[in-house]
C-alpha cells in the first residue's frame, strides 16, 4: 500500500485539523504503510540518499505522512549532503516538538510531529542561516504537495 492509497483509507489524516491525536500504535499499525510505521512509531531511520525527498527541489508543503499536520514549507529545505531531507524552520513552532534522545550512545534532540507524536528525525546546530538548524527528516514520514 503507497502512503497516498493510506491518505484515503486513514481516518485520523486532515491537514486542517490541528488538534492532538492519541491514537495507540496498534491502531497506527494497521493503518500505516509498514516503511511509514516503522520511522514514525518505532523510531526507525531510512538510509541515506534512499528517500524520495531527500533531494526534491520542487516548490511547495511538506506534511506529515501520518497525520496530515502541516511541517515544514518548501523554502526553507536546504540542498543537505547527509542524503535525507533537511530544513532549517518548521511551518509553525507548535507543529512539532522536541525529546532529548540518548539512544546509541549520542545526545541527540529527536524532532516529533506535534499533532500524533510521530517520530520524523532529529535537529542539529549545524544547519544554514538564519535559523542554524537543521531538521534532519525521514522521506517515509513526509508527503510533499506541489503547489498548483
Ligand atoms: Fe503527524
Amino acid at each position: 500500500m503507497s502512503a497516498t492509497d493510506s491518505r484515503t483509507t486513514n481516518p485520523h489524516y486532515s491537514r486542517t485539523d490541528t488538534a492532538h491525536l492519541d491514537v495507540p500504535d496498534t491502531e497506527w499499525k494497521r493503518i500505516l504503510p509498514d516503511d511509514v510505521y516503522h520511522v514514525a512509531r518505532e523510531k526507525g531511520t531510512e538510509r541515506a540518499f534512499t528517500g524520495k525527498l531527500w533531494d526534491a527541489d520542487g516548490l511547495g508543503m511538506y506534511y506529515c505522512a501520518v497525520c496530515g499536520n502541516a511541517l515544514f514549507r518548501s523554502d526553507s529545505k536546504f540542498g543537505s549532503s547527509c542524503g535525507w531531507p533537511s530544513f532549517f524552520e518548521a511551518i509553525r513552532p507548535d507543529s512539532v516538538r522536541y525529546e532529548s534522545d540518548k539512544t546509541f550512545g549520542m545526545v541527540r534532540t529527536e524532532v516529533l510531529c506535534g499533532r500524533c507524536d510521530s517520530h520524523l528525525g532529529h535537529i542539529f546546530d549545524d544547519g544554514p542561516k538564519p535559523t542554524g538548524k537543521r531538521f534532519c527528516m525521514n522521506s517515509a514520514v513526509l508527503d510533499f504537495e506541489e503547489d498548483k
